[in-house]
């Protein structure tokens, strides 16, 4: 899409814009036409035709603009994809943040779990059951 055929779509444009201003004019004047004849309803014999030109120009103007529109979509998708890489950023580090605390609670929990107690010989309160000082009284176990 890329500079491909810039001139075909500046002929879309210019043609779409020139059947666009004659649907218009045709449009216009089946109004004026008929309500000189009969006062009301617009003139089918314009009206028709005015109608055709007018889906036939906003076609090709559609068509003519095809690079810039198609630019603006890829800006938008390009858009879109930062934001959600952020907001996918965001997730895994909040995910991160939450599953560390837990994983260091469980395992610090599982150590805990797994300790042996004694009570010290000198003082009775509770030490490791490896402990060679206990950590209240400081002798040796
Ligand atoms: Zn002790």
């Amino acid at each position: 899409m890329k500079n491909k055929k810039p001139k075909a779509f500046l002929i879309y444009k210019l043609v779409g814009f020139c059947l666009l201003a004659v649907s218009i004019t045709l449009l216009v004047l089946s109004f004026i036409v008929e309500s000189e004849w009969k006062g009301h309803a617009p003139h089918p014999a314009l009206m028709i035709p005015g109608v055709f030109l007018l889906a036939l120009s906003t076609g090709l103007i559609i068509r003519g603009f095809a690079p810039e529109l198609s630019k603006i979509a890829l800006n938008n998708a390009r858009y879109i994809q930062q934001e959600t890489r952020d907001t996918q950023k965001d997730i895994a580090d909040t995910t991160e943040d939450i599953s560390h605390d837990a994983i260091k609670n469980t395992a610090r929990a599982v150590k805990e779990g797994l300790k042996d107690y004694t009570s010290c010989k000198h003082c009775g309160k509770q030490i490791d059951v490896d402990s060679t000082f206990c950590k209240h009284c400081g002798k040796e176990q």
